[in-house]
């Protein structure tokens, strides 16, 4: 088979029809609808690539699903770097990956109401900010800019706990409870002689995946990696085997534990995480204010110091075409993630107009304002 995605918008489709397809398979067993929707999506995939191109059955496409992307888009991989993308593992559970980087391509492929709506995550159907928007709807229709950035906040910096501490912080900073928290995913639980928990990211703070001893955060990027040792007596101890700087978080039990759902960490807490980053250091410059969400979330932070201001939105996308070409960020200032340092150049390139840095970039450059304004 040959295959031949030739633009970007083609690239997209595949990429967001796969995904879709991969979710759809791993819950054929309890969801009656999937097959009908894996149909769809293999009908979409065909007509992608043209006659005679591409999968043709439902299972030809969860065949190639457990293979690189790249053997569906063929030379078209390299357009996104998606190219090494595999969306189901050996026992056809979805990798990180795929929600990793594959949600940035989720696309509206339906023109009308979506059937894949009702069952299906909507970080599997929704982009981003339609994700975002559902869940603040209530406070941007109705809310204060204080409640809506303090809703924001919280989902970030709590995206899991206790539900009676939860609770409690709420109640104590007057939080509007903008989404339910479920219980811990069953696929984040880790059960032993010892008793059933869970461990916080200690990046995103939301409940990392557990495979046999092996526990890590789906976001690669917060590098928390783990191994619980399960030798000693009660809950399970995490030896750290990332290299990052980060704290070993302590078990958590199951019961009575809470968190957001998969698309509520993967659109707001885990890019918020840089964004609270950033406004951290900017309030570490003597002298400099800063506004999170300012107007409901037209940019992501707005900085005053005395030597002027800046808006910032805040990016952490694997594929930065995907930054460009997507609701193009209202800032004048772009800041990605330390990590993403390579995209600074081709993200200027490609946004003229627009002042590209990295977190810490962004940091020195308003440290040296700040202390220039002061001599
Ligand atoms: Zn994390």
């Amino acid at each position: 088979m040959q295959a031949l995605a030739e633009d970007r918008t083609t690239v997209r489709v595949i990429t967001s029809a796969a995904m879709r397809a991969a979710v759809e398979w791993t819950r054929r067993d309890e969801e009656p609808r999937a097959w009908r929707e894996l149909s769809r999506m293999t009908g979409v995939l065909m007509y992608a690539l043209g006659p005679g191109q591409g999968p043709s059955t439902p299972l030809e496409v969860v065949e190639l699903l457990r293979h690189p992307l790249a053997k569906i888009l063929g030379p078209a991989a390299g357009l996104g770097g998606l190219g090494d993308l595999v969306f189901l593992d050996q026992d056809d559970r979805l990798t990180p990956a795929a929600v990793e980087v594959g949600c940035e391509y989720t696309e509206a492929l339906f023109a009308t109401e979506d059937p894949g709506q009702g069952w299906l995550p909507s970080w599997a159907w929704q982009r981003a900010e339609q994700v975002q928007r559902r869940v603040f709807e209530t406070l941007i229709s109705s809310g204060t800019e204080e409640a809506y950035s303090a809703a924001r906040r919280f989902l970030i910096e709590n995206p899991a706990g206790d539900e009676s501490g939860l609770t409690a912080l709420m109640n104590a900073g007057r939080i509007r409870r903008a989404v339910a928290f479920g219980p811990i995913p069953a696929d984040r639980v880790h059960r032993s002689p010892g008793g059933a928990c869970w461990w916080p990211c200690p990046v995103c703070g939301w409940p990392m995946a557990v495979r046999g001893d092996d526990v890590a955060c789906g976001y690669s990027h917060h590098q928390a990696r783990f191994r619980a040792d399960t030798h000693s007596a009660g809950l399970p101890q995490l030896v750290k085997i990332s290299q990052a700087r980060i704290r070993v978080p302590d078990p958590q039990p199951e019961h009575g534990a809470r968190c957001v759902d998969m698309a509520v960490w993967r659109f707001i807490t885990v890019p918020g995480v840089p964004e609270l980053q950033l406004e951290r250091r900017l309030l570490a410059v003597p002298g400099v204010a800063v506004t999170m969400w300012p107007r409901m979330d037209r940019i992501d932070l707005a900085v005053r110091t005395p030597a002027g201001d800046w808006e910032v939105d805040v990016k952490d996308h694997a594929d930065p075409v995907t930054i460009a070409e997507g609701r193009c960020p209202a800032a004048r200032d772009v800041v990605v993630p330390d990590y993403r340092r390579s995209q600074v150049s081709p993200l200027a390139r490609m946004m003229p107009g627009k002042r590209v840095w990295t977190i810490s970039g962004f940091v020195r450059r308003v440290r040296a304002d700040v202390s220039g304004e002061a001599r």
